[in-house]
């Protein structure tokens, strides 16, 4: 029984010595996942609260992904864009029929669908506004996170992610306080030289910032009236996370780029994609923008079962319900270190009080020793966010564990 006593440690040593340190992960080696569960190499179980980033909606290792991906990866993988497939144009086809869009861009990862979308609106910025070349600029909201591209980082205000990494791109992004009305409707008058709005309908990574109810459709109407793109990057919080297949559908708002990734493969697999009408979309021409991988026929066939899986479980119906369900018995927790509760449907986040900084890490290492995960973001917030297949048992379940390490923890 030494060998299975040693496993975790094993493995945390090897990633150490051998791997970059670019993440500081919590000490748990998990090798199986199955619904809202995942086991550590010890055998222990867990509720996954991170869900991989909201990548596991439909929860770990859903059958019917698993049974797509095995399918498709013996018939055919990847074509490249070179050659046609018989799986890509169905994905396109569902995809948009689904959204509402003319169009659909795929891609691989979250952050080079939201690279697609810069390129895209700056080629419409020139080719149908008219903007002098060059001169395009995209507003951009502080405490956003978009990835980690060096364009990309170069309109993040976290010196985690920018810091030491210049020379970074100037006089392209604006930056604006997120939740501002006022902020976006100044800069958008004062500036005819703005091409896009981008924007997280709730900001995931800077630990749940939900905007006041308004803050979309005030921003889409004004993105509207000085003819500026309103794209929404839904990659966090889009695919019925929020309670509603995308967030922005909570406020009817039709974004005029859509950019989605996580779970659109359930976790399965790197897909992302950008949505919008052929305006916007044909200003690429061929050979102008692409990715060896995107539209590769085995992330195509894994989309359409994930969407499909979001829609005939319910999970936006879900996530409303059990989301609603946890809040309010998060609310009663009455916790002194319990300062704020805050998300929409299962994207979900606490703010600890405590003087502590280390305090919101050591909850979780107590969370994890109760079989919960969830991970700290930006020191004193931790997300709460399970996959969306999570019944009430489950969260009664998952609340005791909260409420047990929230009334205990001392230090
Ligand atoms: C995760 C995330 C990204 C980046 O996605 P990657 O697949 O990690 O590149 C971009 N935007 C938001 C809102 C995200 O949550």
């Amino acid at each position: 029984m030494l060998s299975e006593t040693l496993n975790s440690q094993y493995y945390i040593e090897l990633e150490e010595k051998h791997g970059a340190h670019n993440y500081h992960p919590l000490p748990v080696v998990l090798s199986k996942g199955e619904g809202v569960y995942v086991w550590d190499v010890e055998g222990k179980r867990y509720y996954d609260f991170l869900s991989a980033y909201s990548a596991v909606n439909q929860g770990h290792c859903h059958p019917k992904l698993v049974q797509t991906l095995q399918e498709q990866a013996a018939k055919l993988s990847l074509t490249s864009r070179a050659f046609y497939n018989d799986v890509l144009g169905e994905f396109e086809a569902y995809i948009t029929n689904l959204f509402g869009y003319e169009k659909v861009l795929p891609m691989n990862t979250g952050a080079e669908a939201v690279e697609t979308a810069i390129k895209l609106c700056r080629r419409w910025a020139y080719d149908v506004k008219g903007i002098e070349k060059d001169k395009a600029q995209i507003v951009v909201c502080r405490d956003n996170f978009h990835g980690r591209t060096t364009t990309i980082i170069s309109f993040s205000n976290d010196p985690d992610s920018f810091g030491g990494f210049g020379p970074y791109v100037s006089n392209a992004f604006i930056s604006i306080p997120y939740n501002d009305t006022q902020a976006i409707e100044k800069v958008l008058s004062e500036n005819p030289n703005i091409a896009g709005f981008l924007v997280e309908p709730i900001q995931g990574e800077a630990g749940v910032n939900t905007p006041d109810e308004g803050y979309l459709a005030n921003c889409f109407a004004l993105c509207k009236k000085y003819n500026v793109l309103f794209i929404a990057d839904e990659i966090q919080t889009g695919l019925a996370r929020t309670g509603k297949m995308l967030c922005c559908d909570h406020e009817n708002v039709r974004p005029d780029m859509l950019i989605l990734g996580k779970a659109l493969s359930g976790g399965m697999y790197p897909v992302s994609a950008v949505l919008c009408d052929d305006e916007i979309m044909l200003t690429i021409q061929p050979g102008q923008h692409g990715s060896t991988y995107g539209g590769n026929p085995l992330a195509c066939k894994i989309a359409i079962e994930a969407l499909e899986i979001l829609q005939e479980e319910k999970l936006a119906d879900n996530a409303e319900e059990m989301g609603a369900y946890f809040r309010q018995k998060l609310e009663n927790i009455h916790s002194p270190l319990l300062k704020t509760i805050r998300g929409k449907g299962l994207l979900n986040a606490i703010v600890i009080n405590h003087t502590n900084p280390e305090a919101a890490w050591e909850m979780c290492m107590r969370f994890k020793e109760e079989g919960l995960l969830a991970k700290p973001t930006h020191g004193d917030k931790i997300r709460l966010a399970p996959p969306l297949c999570i019944n009430k048992a489950q969260i009664d379940e998952s609340i005791t564990i909260i409420g047990k390490v929230l009334t205990e923890f001392v230090k």
